[in-house]
């Protein structure tokens, strides 16, 4: 009988002992069952950035232009994907960005981009973010572009756009979730020698993303242009003897508009030999 007992007391631990465990188990089951399902959710509700672009408000600070449907220049074609964002130069010294974007607007045009950044800083946008722009080869199929204007043929931006630049492409970064790994030159997808002066100056380049992270932590921009484009171009491409030549002075802007040939218009302007320096638009082909 003592035995027997004894038998019966060492078995109830026991008992209880397997119990806590399964129940243990069955806890630990529970809470990986939850983890995983809550990813699996995640993953399979979550948004594309195309999704996230059809959604997207468009800040007040970008005046919405947006070029006709079934011009050449806009397909109308859906994004596959918004991967990275492309900077490009205009190539055409001291176009605005309503230039710019109008020329785009011709009938014939078969390029344009998804945004225009102007010498003062203005900000316009010509093709919807769900849409495919023509401007950066075989990567219009999952970029964002963004041509930006320059005041001379070195191509080096004014402070202003390059402010401007910076908030563009700050806002494009956190509403798809890129890093500054996603900022890409033209230059990146053709071997284009297209931002000029940030192909030419490729640790200006480099300033740009770190201006890019500083003023997304709310850091002042270190960087200004010093107006004189890249060092050893700039004695030669100098624009001095041509201080009143503005936008709004170039024949491109009325008449010899219509010729498509902007860089040429320009040209009349000065002595400058702009076959060096091909223009952004008609050279290339963008489809
Ligand atoms: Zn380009």
């Amino acid at each position: 009988m003592p035995r027997q007992t004894q038998t019966k007391r060492n078995a109830m631990p026991k008992k209880k002992n397997k119990l806590m465990n399964s129940i243990v188990f069955l806890f630990l089951e529970l809470v990986i069952l939850i983890v995983i399902g809550t990813q699996v959710f995640k993953i399979l509700t979550k948004k594309s950035n195309v999704e996230i672009a059809a959604e997207l408000e468009i800040p007040s600070w970008i005046d919405v232009q947006l070029i006709d449907e079934g011009n050449p220049s806009r397909s109308g074609a859906l994004l596959e994907g918004i991967n990275d964002i492309v900077v490009h130069y205009v190539g055409n010294p001291r176009t605005t960005a309503q230039q710019n974007r109008d020329f785009y607007n011709q009938e014939d045009s078969d390029v344009c981009s998804h945004f225009v950044v102007g010498i003062d800083g203005e900000i316009i946008m010509c093709v919807p973010l769900t849409e495919k722009s023509a401007s950066s080869n075989d990567r219009n199929r999952d970029t964002i572009s963004i041509e930006v204007c320059h005041p001379d043929i070195t191509g080096e931006f004014t402070d202003a756009s390059y402010e401007s630049l910076i908030k563009l492409v700050n806002w494009l970064r956190s509403s798809f979730n890129l890093s500054t790994d996603h900022v890409i030159r033209h230059y990146e997808v053709t071997g284009k020698e297209c931002p000029m002066y940030f192909v030419r100056n490729p640790e200006k380049w480099d300033q740009f993303k770190e201006d890019l992270k500083a003023a997304e932590e709310g850091k002042p921009i270190s960087y200004k242009f010093s107006g004189e484009g890249s060092e050893e171009e700039s004695d030669e491409l100098s624009m001095d003897d041509a201080d009143d030549f503005t936008a709004d002075n170039v024949d491109y802007a009325t008449d010899e508009y219509q010729n498509d040939d902007l860089v040429y218009a320009i040209d009349d302007y000065n002595n400058y030999n702009y076959d060096e320096y091909p223009v952004e638009a008609p050279d290339e082909v963008y489809y």
